[in-house]
């Protein structure tokens, strides 16, 4: 999977569109094991991205998705908030750090880690990491976007049979079984619009 930072004003564009058009059902999602904002919150960092978009696009990659990063801390808030932005900072820096030798895959992998370190969390822990995980291991594995897309949206699907153990969700205990975990629902939103731009 290749990014230039060209295309970035355009998939910002797209990111925010499918929040949008889903928020209502990631709050829902949210209501059923959390406190019902998750749409909210990830609308409110999208949108302010959006905002920022041009000046981002300006940016040369690694500084533009450590930029993205920062907005998204700043503006989705809640649990949230700290994941996905940990995860395009530290995406953002790998990159950066590598030079001409630009490794998507290496610098993706350990951008997940450091959510996972973040969150304190791992597999199977019903987060947007059990999205994150499968994502990461396809794109190492070079699969193609549409491949990628439909296992991030079945790996969404896969959370509903998991306990929550990190989060407002993990509050539940075996009543958080049998939802959708929102996080992972918006991850793969997200996946599914990147890579339906990237296949494009
Ligand atoms: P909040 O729970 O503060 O209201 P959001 O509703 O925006 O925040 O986000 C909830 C999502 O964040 C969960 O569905 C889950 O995917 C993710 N999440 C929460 N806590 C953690 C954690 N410790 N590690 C990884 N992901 C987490
Ligand atoms: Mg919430
Ligand atoms: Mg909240």
């Amino acid at each position: 999977m290749h990014l230039a930072a060209a295309d970035l004003a355009a998939l910002i564009a797209l990111c925010r569109a499918e929040i949008d058009r889903h928020g209502a059902h990631l709050s829902a999602l949210d209501s059923a094991i959390g406190d019902g904002d998750h749409g909210a919150n990830m609308r409110r960092g999208l949108e302010a991205v959006f905002a920022e978009r041009d000046s981002i696009a300006r940016l040369p990659l690694p500084a533009a998705l450590e930029k993205i990063g920062l907005v998204l801390v700043m503006n989705i808030g809640g649990a949230a908030g700290p994941l996905y932005g940990t995860l395009l900072m530290e995406l953002g820096r790998g990159l950066a750090a590598q030079g001409c030798g630009e490794d998507f895959a290496a610098a993706l992998e350990r951008a997940v880690a450091a959510v996972a370190r973040r969150g304190r969390s791992g597999p199977g822990d019903k987060t947007l990491l059990d999205v994150l995980y499968p994502v990461q291991a396809e794109i190492v594995r070079r699969s193609a976007p549409g491949h990628i897309a439909a296992c991030a949206r079945s790996a969404a699907q896969s959370t509903q049979a998991m306990q929550a153990r990190r989060g407002r969700a993990s509050f539940l205990g075996a009543r958080s079984i049998g939802h959708e975990d929102p996080g992972a629902s918006s991850c793969a939103l997200l996946t599914a619009a990147i890579c339906g731009y990237l296949a494009e």
